[in-house]
């Protein structure tokens, strides 16, 4: 049976379940990653997605994974690509070989700027923005591929302001991005004036929000000052005092998370897509806590 499109699942299901892994940087690794990837399709994801050369990871993995993630499981694999050190012949290729190996739903993403450098500057012969990227797979590939795009909530931290970024999405959207996961965020008051801000100005797609629970405190607020996400007063009130405690953070980290997840099912969030950063425990435990909502 061919892959579905992400599209094609959106026909059929109000709200998704989709799980974020990272392809583990050593071949050793697989085998313990295989088996959290398999624990966590139990829970019947409509799909998952696979990062590329987010946090250092190895970026020929992300083909390999993606690959054997969906033959194995047989669920609907989402590729990440980003532009960063490519040229758009780099991305043909990797399209190209997406096509042979039948994975069929790609994010779109710009990409951030290699550690240790600060402004974004695209290769040569490269793309600039995310929706060139979006521009190549819609006019050069037809339907072959279901492509998702970003967005930040709370804005995107190199964006003028809000409204700019927004913008900025729906020009995405134009160029064939035809689903949105957001960045994390916390306050889920960011995530509906986000939604209404797209829906204002004409953006009628899926806009899924992308949770992380916390699991570590202090590498949190590393990745949110690297990723512009804001921290609110409450979750350093919770978790500050615990960060030497993991196993506490953790515990605390499903209960928000399970809370967080509640009040945007309740609000009409079409789906959770959940950065697992490739842990088991805490995911299925939250994933449990909400199976009156995800059934
Ligand atoms: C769900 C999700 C998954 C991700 N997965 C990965 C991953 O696998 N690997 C990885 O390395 N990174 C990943 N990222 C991070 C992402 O690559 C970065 O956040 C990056 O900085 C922005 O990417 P983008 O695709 O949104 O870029 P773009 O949409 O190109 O936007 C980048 C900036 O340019 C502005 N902009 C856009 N278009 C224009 C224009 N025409 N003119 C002027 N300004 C413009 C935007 O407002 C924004 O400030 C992910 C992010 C999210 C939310």
């Amino acid at each position: 049976m061919p892959v579905q499109k992400i599209i094609d699942i959106f026909g059929q299901k109000e709200v998704t379940l989709s799980f974020e892994f990272f392809p583990p940087k050593e071949n050793s690794q697989l085998t313990s990653f295989y088996q959290v990837v398999e624990d966590l399709v139990r829970l019947n994801p409509d799909f998952i997605s696979v990062t590329y050369g987010a946090g250092g990871s190895t970026r020929e993995k992300t083909m390999e994974v993606s690959t054997e993630l969906q033959n194995r499981f047989n669920i609907p694999t989402v590729h990440h690509i980003t532009c960063v050190g490519h040229s758009k012949q780099e991305l043909i290729d990797i399209l190209d070989l997406m096509k042979v190996n039948e994975i069929v739903n790609v994010l779109a993403l710009r990409g951030d700027p290699p550690r240790g450098v600060k402004k974004w500057e695209p290769e040569p012969n490269g793309f600039e923005y995310a929706y060139q990227l979006c521009d190549l797979i819609s006019k050069s590939y037809g339907d072959s591929f279901s492509c998702g795009v970003a967005g930040f909530p709370e804005g995107h931290p190199e964006a003028l302001d809000k409204d700019t970024d927004a913008k900025y999405l729906k020009n995405k959207i134009d160029h064939g991005g035809e689903f949105i996961i957001t960045q994390l965020f916390y306050d889920n008051k960011d995530y509906f004036e986000y939604v209404s801000r797209l829906r204002n100005i004409g953006v009628k797609n899926r806009i899924i929000p992308g949770i992380l629970p916390v699991f570590n405190f202090k590498n949190l607020k590393n990745f949110c000052a690297f990723c512009g996400a804001s921290i609110p007063r409450r979750l350093h009130d919770i978790f500050g005092p615990l960060e030497n405690d993991l196993e506490a953070t953790v515990e605390r980290g499903v209960e928000l998370a399970t809370e967080q997840c509640r009040e945007l099912l309740e609000g009409g969030a079409p789906g959770l897509h959940f950065y697992t950063l490739n842990k088991l425990n805490p995911i299925k435990e939250i994933v449990h806590n909400l199976e009156d909502y995800l059934l």
